[in-house]
């Protein structure tokens, strides 16, 4: 199995990987094989996976994308890798991401961008473009990814597949390489939701290393997958389909909405007011964290060092020059300026306020139906280089997802038909599925009777 998803990686120039590495891949397969034929087991065990590159591994390079990490190898492997290692899965290599996963199309990666694997000259989405292009293209059953604002379920819908981005503080954040702390959140990108269950039973738990981890009972996410869905309210936002939803997207959602009628739900109109304000509040808090968390980047204790500096503070300044990208920097600029002194009230502490607004909308939301439903972006995927030097244009594109991300709760994706028109007709289009905190295990029965 893994041989031949080696193969498939090797002839499929889409650029989804970022490192592979056949020898260590086939090492993996080789204790996995003995496992099973010792009886010793798990439902994964032989599987193959491949990781976002955000994941620290000791095996292969950990760049998170970045040139300043191009050479980087951690000492330790990231809580959720070192799961899947017991769960005895076989690992294929590194995803390929946006720089530390800021971005929606994957063209911030130092390594470039991905490619489409259904029109190659689509954007991947992102950041999580190498794991979605990867189970799209088949290049692996299994992959991990992370959603800050929307990275698991963006580039999932993009590319055609299933993507769970579990409750904030279900999956362990120790060993992802820190974009926004608060809003982290490893999750699954597979074929189906099922597959993402059984990867979300081995990859949640709680883990003392994460200050935000959550400790709660073990449950099976795959539980309640076949059961019907008589009576299921589903709660359509009406902000989801405004003036700037293209028409294609929203008749393949509403089509599918149409069919969960006909499994037995029924549709119940509700309003999530403050969608609008979740850009302007997500791209205030999720630099203001960068901004911080990537201050540990300073050429000293590892990553890209400049070669020729005066004193330590060129050293400092010409390696964070010469080690990060474009977006990387202005969020680094952004965040350090609505934290500083003056502006912190105006913009930080404000956006946060509005945060907690958000999260109660929700709440109020939940009041009257048990998921929410709408797309999960406002168009299919847009052309490679289309909005590449266009940061607003590719903020803005993340308006269906951030608020999810900002009130915590988990948030999925699952394809449901394709755009319209010579173009479009071959790119996918995802129906998002929100649920209210730890209603994983519902949403994947949802995502489950519609596949
Ligand atoms: N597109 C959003 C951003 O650029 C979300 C990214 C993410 O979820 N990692 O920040």
């Amino acid at each position: 199995l893994a041989k031949h998803f080696l193969d498939r990686i090797q002839a499929s120039g889409l650029n989804a990987f970022t490192h592979v590495d056949a020898a260590l891949t086939l090492q993996q397969a080789a204790a996995a094989d003995l496992r099973l034929a010792n009886g010793d087991a798990t439902a994964l065990t032989g599987i193959p996976i491949a990781h976002k590159d955000i994941f620290v591994t000791r095996d292969w390079r950990s760049t998170a994308g970045s040139h300043m990490l191009e050479n980087y190898t951690s000492p330790f492997d990231a809580t959720v890798v070192e799961h899947f290692n017991k769960a005895g899965m076989v690992t294929l290599g590194k995803l390929n991401c946006d720089e530390f996963a800021m971005g929606s199309s994957n063209e911030n990666s130092y390594f470039g961008p991905v490619k489409n694997p259904w029109d190659l000259t689509a954007v991947p989405g992102g950041s999580s473009g190498g794991s979605a292009a990867a189970i799209a293209a088949r290049l692996a059953p299994a992959a991990t990814a992370t959603d800050t604002g929307g990275s698991i379920r963006q580039p999932a819908s993009f590319c055609g597949v299933t993507g769970i981005k579990p409750t904030y503080g279900s999956v362990s954040r120790y060993g992802m390489i820190a974009f926004a702390s608060s809003l982290d959140q490893g999750g699954p990108i597979a074929k189906t939701a099922e597959d993402c269950g059984m990867l979300l039973n081995a990859m949640t738990s709680f883990d003392p290393k994460d200050s935000t981890s959550i400790e709660r009972a073990k449950e099976d996410f795959t539980r309640d997958l076949n059961k019907d869905l008589k009576g299921l309210r589903i709660g359509v936002p009406r902000e989801f389909f405004g003036a700037g939803l293209a028409k294609d997207v929203e008749q393949a959602v509403r089509a599918a909405l149409a069919e969960y009628e006909e499994l037995g739900a029924t549709l119940v109109d509700i309003s999530l007011p403050k969608t609008e304000l979740s850009i302007p509040v997500y791209y205030v808090i999720a630099p203001a964290e960068a901004s911080s968390n990537l201050s540990r980047f300073d050429g000293v204790r590892y990553g890209h060092r400049a070669a020729d500096y005066k004193d330590l503070n060129d050293m400092y300044r010409k390696s964070r020059a010469e080690g990060f990208g474009n977006e990387v920097k202005r969020r680094i600029l952004v965040g350090a300026y609505v934290l500083s002194h003056g502006y912190y009230d105006a913009y930080y502490l404000q956006a946060q306020k509005i945060r907690r607004l958000i999260a109660q909308d929700f709440q109020a939301a939940f009041q009257q139906c048990d998921v929410i439903m709408g797309p999960v972006a406002p168009t299919v995927a847009w052309d490679l280089g289309d909005k590449a030097d266009d940061p607003i244009a590719n903020y803005l594109a993340d308006i269906f997802t951030l608020s999810t991300s900002l009130a915590g709760l988990p948030g999925m994706s699952i394809p449901c038909g394709f755009g319209q028109g010579e173009k479009n007709a071959k790119r996918p289009v995802g129906l998002q599925l929100i649920g209210n905190y730890f209603e994983e295990a519902k949403l994947l029965n949802v995502a489950h009777q519609f596949q």
